[in-house]
């Protein structure tokens, strides 16, 4: 049986999504990963106790995961178990205003009528259209390959896309339904995610306040890294190598085509090569200079989404006022935002994110005891110290414990900091970037850097620096449309063996 060789660098989602998809059908598929264990970003790691989430906590969209195992055979509940939380999360506007989102709609209707007559009416006008965009969005654009626009030149499509508010930004979208300032705060949250602010988004993403309340936050029991644990099982099944430890290093390219893959102990040879790795480092670290598609002046001109400031703390009592999902909007995001995207700094007075997994999974934590993850979005390529991350350590310490009013501190029985030095040393992240690149209009589909190689035939990209974008579901996502796009150019080897 003469079989194709395709090697996969890196084992988060994307890498995770392309090597079972591509192992089904018959390709021989290893993934090389540089650290100890799969999961990229959404790695986990235990601690006296505690275990931890290294980077998502959010679990939305959940048809996109289930469609995900579907596609062989199998479904979410065969690798984990999830639980719909409800409240959905709590968004804390200040001392003593906290305002918990809930799950169910007619619950979420008197929510919005007593921030503003009227506004549960037009909640519905909103979500009817934001339904329609998930579906088109979902069930047509995202799987596109993004190389070519004669992929959106159906007539059909494109009268779709005109209604999907393109070219309208999701900052005026949101005002022409709401004028309460917390309601367009509520409202605007869920594009963060994204990337990019509001003023930048294209209205079509308010697909993400459909997420949001319609379709619900979800959390698999265990952590988020049951996710990973699953796929690596799926894709183990379907013949799958993995090779831990293995930094690639050096890709050598004859005449145009990918031969071997060098890491810092072995060499493979390939017949293709997907990148799931960070798409700047593969090109600008890993291929010769000529083999490069895109220009160090392309990467700078590139709006990355943020980075992050975190802390992984186990306490050793259950804390007060605290959901699973905490938003702190106690600050005026417009300085903070400042900060991350027009004038790169590190922020005076941040918005922040705090995660307690215990408060719905006692597996997470000792007995008695609360996980707390807490997330600081700020601009990527800061300098990052010690001295910065304690100083923010201390700021929003100082605020979680006046806000929900307890001492935190002194029941901290372990921490961890992370933050920029540990994006770029663990996944070689450019400047330290957390989330890839932004879902900028100017970023979308075919404007994202290709998943195909301009220069090299048999290496393809995916992941969160590719389409369709940043975040689990998408990365998932682009690790099938990879596969799709190899299939169509190296027709499988053998019958499927689904
Ligand atoms: C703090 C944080 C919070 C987030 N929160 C959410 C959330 O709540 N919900 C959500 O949906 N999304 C969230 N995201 C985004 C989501 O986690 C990512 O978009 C997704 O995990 C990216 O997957 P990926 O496969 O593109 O990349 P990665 O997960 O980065 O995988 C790339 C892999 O390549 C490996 N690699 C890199 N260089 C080499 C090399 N030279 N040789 C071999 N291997 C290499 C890396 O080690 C890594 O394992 C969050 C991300 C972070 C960081």
């Amino acid at each position: 049986m003469n079989e194709t060789r395709v090697i996969v660098i890196g084992s988060g989602f994307s890498g995770l999504a392309a090597a079972t998809s591509l192992a089904d059908q018959g390709y021989e598929v290893t993934v090389l990963e540089k650290n100890s264990g799969p999961g990229g970003r959404a790695r986990s790691f235990s601690a006296k106790g505690f275990t931890y989430d290294m980077g998502p906590s959010w679990y939305w969209m959940p048809d996109v995961f289930e469609s995900y195992f579907n596609k062989f055979g199998k479904s979410t509940a065969d690798y984990y178990n999830l639980k719909r939380l409800d409240p959905s999360y709590t968004v804390v506007f200040g001392e003593g205003d906290f305002v918990d989102i809930p799950a169910k709609l007619p619950e979420l209707h008197t929510l919005f009528e007593s921030m503003e007559k009227g506004s549960s009416v037009q909640l519905d006008k909103f979500l009817e259209q934001a339904a329609y965009k998930y579906k088109v969005g979902i069930n047509q654009l995202v799987y596109k390959p993004g190389r070519s626009l004669t992929e959106f030149m159906s007539p059909a499509l494109l009268l779709d896309v005109l209604r999907m508010d393109v070219f309208q930004s999701f900052h005026k979208h949101i005002r022409r339904f709401f004028t309460h300032e917390k309601l367009i705060k509520l409202m605007e949250f869920p594009i963060l995610f994204l990337g990019a602010l509001p003023q930048n988004t294209p209205a079509l993403y308010s697909l993400m306040n459909y997420a949001d309340i319609s379709l619900g936050t979800w959390y698999p029991m265990g952590g988020m890294h049951k996710i990973v644990e699953g796929m690596v099982k799926l894709a183990t099944e379907k013949g799958v190598k993995f090779r831990y430890n293995q930094n690639v290093q050096e890709l050598a390219v004859v005449n145009g085509t990918l031969t071997t893959v060098h890491t810092s102990t072995d060499t493979f040879e390939a017949d293709i090569v997907v990148a799931s790795a960070d798409y700047h480092h593969v090109e600008k670290h890993l291929l010769p200079k000529a083999y490069q598609s895109y220009s160090d002046s392309y990467w700078e001109s590139r709006v990355m989404a943020p980075s992050s400031l975190l802390f992984y703390l186990g306490v050793n009592k259950r804390l007060d006022n605290l959901q699973h999902h905490n938003l702190f909007f106690d600050e005026d995001f417009g300085p903070h935002a400042e900060e991350i995207y027009t004038h790169a700094k590190w922020p005076g007075k941040p918005l922040f994110y705090v995660s307690c997994p215990s408060v719905t999974d006692p597996s997470v934590a000792p007995k008695g005891s609360e996980n707390v993850f807490i997330l600081i979005p700020v601009a990527p390529g800061l300098q990052d110290s010690e001295e910065v991350r304690e100083k923010y350590f201390n700021l929003v310490m100082n605020r979680l414990e006046r806000l929900t009013k307890q001492d935190i501190r002194s029941a901290i029985v372990y921490k961890r900091s992370y933050a920029h030095n540990d994006f770029i040393s663990d996944y070689n992240a450019f400047k330290g970037n957390a989330y890839g690149l932004a879902n900028t209009l100017m970023q979308t589909a075919i404007l994202k850097p290709s998943l195909k190689s301009k220069k090299v035939k048999n290496l393809y990209y995916t992941g969160q620096l590719t389409v369709p974008g940043p975040g689990v579901p998408p990365s998932i996502i682009s690790g099938q449309v990879v596969a799709a796009e190899i299939m169509k150019e190296f027709a499988p080897p053998v019958t499927a063996n689904v």
